[in-house]
């Protein structure tokens, strides 16, 4: 007799881990982890663990995965200096502060991209995360609340 093979549905991120997308967002942008919440990703402003130390969550979920958290970054760091050049700009208007913009926009180039680095690579692994769900074995089991692999229905 023939076996019927029955395509496994894919659950998004948010179902397997029973939480609001925009919760997931928000644990990436205060630089923990996207899936269970942890603290302590980061030992050291740039030294991030492999795994989440609660979750065992592995981080760099593909080779490359961090050319996403660099995008993040500088889309977030322009924007912020925009934002500046604005705020600048309407408030001295119809002057032109130069000096002023200078040191902000140089000061936002240089330290902003330092800052942001452990909150830009948690909110691109959030982000990878909503677009591509967990695979079997990127987390400790105990996390994922729904599992296309362990939670197949039974029956004919
Ligand atoms: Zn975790």
């Amino acid at each position: 007799m023939e076996q019927r093979r029955v395509p496994r549905k894919v659950i998004p991120f948010p179902v397997q881990v029973g939480e609001r997308p925009t919760v997931i967002l928000l644990r990436g942008l205060a630089a923990r982890c996207p899936a269970c919440g942890a603290r302590h990703i980061f030992e050291q402003v740039f030294r991030m663990k492999d795994r989440c130390p609660r979750c065992s969550l592995k981080f760099e979920r593909v080779e490359g995965h961090w050319i996403g958290s660099l995008g993040v970054n500088t889309t977030v760091v322009f924007g912020a200096m925009l934002l500046a050049l604005m705020g600048i700009t309407f408030a001295v208007y119809p002057d032109a502060n130069v000096p002023l913009m200078l040191v902000v926009e140089i000061s936002l180039a240089l330290l902003g991209p330092l800052l942001f680095f452990p909150s830009s690579r948690m909110l691109w692994t959030a982000i990878d995360l909503l677009m591509r769900p967990l695979a079997p074995g990127e987390i400790d089991p105990r996390f994922v609340k729904v599992d296309p692999y362990r939670d197949r229905p039974t029956g004919p």
